[in-house]
């Protein structure tokens, strides 16, 4: 996504492949998914008014603006970066957005420590560390409509990636692809968490809006490590 360079970010984003996560990876990370939200804050308010109450855009860019605010320049360790943009979104972002993207972000963070440059097994561990974060919170499961459907697809994804020694970008689109299928798996399932089950069947039909925020996010993970944009980006 082009808005990662234009918001000054440190690497090269769709340029050379970033053979690691580090620190100034992490950065962009966090500056493409908030370049993405703030572009999209309008569509994901859209799609949280037929299943919701119209203000997943909102809740996200006022957690993204917040993160962009306090980003650590000094920081020296990606998981440092992932942390403290986790513990941001806990404590800004109202609804249940807030918590579960933060508390993925905070697990992702925990899982890398201090490793100042991670490794696409590492980052697999992490980004699965941050489904458990969310599921454990949640309660979520695949099938029930939620930012559970995109994440879980877009961990396995990058884990299989990452077994057979694919590169980190590479593992990256394929996580981001994986999201954007498990987005739109969403629409013709009834909602079983969050306000859209409060639908009932009447959920069916529908986008789930967390899904399509996950898929930003991983897209922006992709898009933060570089090389060739694939599908689904
Ligand atoms: P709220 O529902 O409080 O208004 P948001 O609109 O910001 O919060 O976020 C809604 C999104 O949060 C949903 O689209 C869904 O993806 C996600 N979500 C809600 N509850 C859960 C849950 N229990 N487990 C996983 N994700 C959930
Ligand atoms: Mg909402």
């Amino acid at each position: 996504m082009s808005a990662v360079g234009a918001e000054g970010g440190e690497g090269a984003a769709g340029a050379a492949a970033r053979g690691a996560l580090d620190a100034a990876a992490a950065r962009d990370w966090l500056r493409g998914f908030a370049a993405a939200v703030a572009e999209r804050s309008q569509e994901l308010t859209d799609l949280d008014r037929p299943v919701g109450d119209s203000d997943h855009g909102v809740n996200l860019l006022r957690g993204t603006t917040a993160v962009l605010a306090g980003l650590d320049e000094g920081a020296a360790a990606p998981g440092e970066v992932l942390g403290a943009a986790g513990r941001t979104l806990v404590s800004t972002v109202g609804g249940a957005s807030g918590p579960l993207f933060g508390t993925a972000l905070r697990r992702a963070g925990k899982a890398l420590g201090e490793v100042p440059a991670a490794d696409a097994a590492q980052v697999a561990a992490a980004l699965r560390a941050a489904l458990e974060g969310v599921v454990r919170l949640g309660e979520a499961r695949v099938g029930d409509a939620t930012m559970v459907d995109a994440l879980d697809p877009a961990v396995a994804a990058f884990e299989r990636a990452a077994a057979a020694g694919e590169p980190l970008a590479r593992a990256a689109r394929d996580a981001a692809a994986a999201a954007a299928r498990g987005a739109a798996s969403t629409v013709p399932l009834v909602a079983r968490k969050g306000r859209a089950s409060y639908l009932g069947p009447r959920s069916e039909g529908h986008l789930d809006p967390g899904a399509r925020s996950v898929e930003l996010l991983l897209t922006a993970l992709a898009d933060a490590l570089g090389g060739p944009a694939g599908e689904g980006s």
